[in-house]
């Protein structure tokens, strides 16, 4: 059984900066990261065990003088407070999300309704809304009637879209109110699009996909959505002792991917673990 790993998998350098930067001895025992860091839990250990604190809201109790706001990003009003509260703040966004917000700030200066495609909840689309005084979001193409009443929209993306689906919600908004005046633009970033299109090329050569990354990822959700709409069988885990030896019983050649917050030594843990189990299968057939 051949194994091939995805030509573009795993943590991007926006996670990797933040997790350095979190992890500098300097923040020992003395830093809260406000909202996940990443969305894998193998880096939220090794931040504990740093003396790293975590809590999921600003409005948390906060002891520690130094607070990181994350690689998602946040609205300038939560540093602000954050500031206003005597803490000292360090913002580890990537320059990537930044960019998103810098977009739609744009936008609505040039008298765009701004409208986000991605999910309401995740903590980077909070930060691009949040000094926004309205605003939509759109997780799917269903949802597009909520903008019966506007004339001109500006649209921009959660950098973690997948692509096809960002295009999906724009096609229905184009089909639904041919009159509105679009100014889309695509902020899903090079790294995630990266990594879309390299699990594509690969679902192409393979008969299983094991998809690595935390179950709360959304990019590796979409990683494994690309090869669920190709048919293909996948499987999305976060850790090596979650893969299944009857997964690999008659495949001949497996693919691995990974979202943009998977730490490599994970990537290698699952890889070398498949490695072990395929020889198991063939030590077993040779048996027979
Ligand atoms: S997924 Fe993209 S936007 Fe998010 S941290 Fe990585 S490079 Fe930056």
């Amino acid at each position: 059984m051949k194994i091939s790993l995805a030509r573009a998998l795993g943590t991007c350098f926006g996670v990797q900066d933040a997790i350095d930067a979190a992890l500098d001895p300097s923040f020992r025992d003395n830093l809260t990261i406000v909202g996940q860091l990443v969305h894998n839990p193998q880096v939220v250990e090794e931040l504990r065990e740093n003396g790293v604190r975590l809590v999921d809201t600003v409005d948390a109790e906060i002891s520690t003088p130094n607070v990181m706001i994350t690689a998602h990003g946040a609205a300038s009003s939560v540093k602000e407070s954050l500031e206003a509260r005597g803490f000292t703040v360090y913002d580890a966004s990537c320059p990537l999300v930044l960019k998103v917000h810098n977009r739609v700030s744009a936008l609505v200066e040039q008298g765009y309704f701004p409208v986000v495609i991605g999910q309401r909840h995740h903590v980077e689309v909070r930060g691009i809304v949040g000094d926004l005084e309205e605003y939509e979001v759109l997780g799917d193409p269903d949802e597009v009637g909520r903008l019966e009443g506007r004339s001109r929209i500006g649209i921009v993306c959660q950098t973690t879209q997948q692509v096809e689906h960002a295009r999906g919600i724009v096609d229905a908004i184009h089909r639904r109110f041919p009159d509105i005046e679009v100014q889309f633009i695509d902020t899903i970033c090079r790294p995630t699009k990266d990594r879309q299109e390299a699990v594509r090329e690969l679902a192409d050569r393979v008969d299983l996909m094991i998809v690595v990354g935390g179950y709360n990822s959304s990019n590796t959700k979409k990683l494994k959505k690309v090869c669920d709409d190709r048919g293909l069988e996948a499987h999305h885990i976060e850790r090596p002792d979650q893969l299944e030896p009857e997964w690999f019983r008659g495949r001949s050649h497996v693919g691995i991917t990974a979202g943009t917050s998977t730490p490599h030594a994970v990537i290698d843990s699952i890889y070398r673990r498949i490695q072990e189990l395929a020889d198991e299968l063939a030590r077993e057939a040779s048996a027979d």
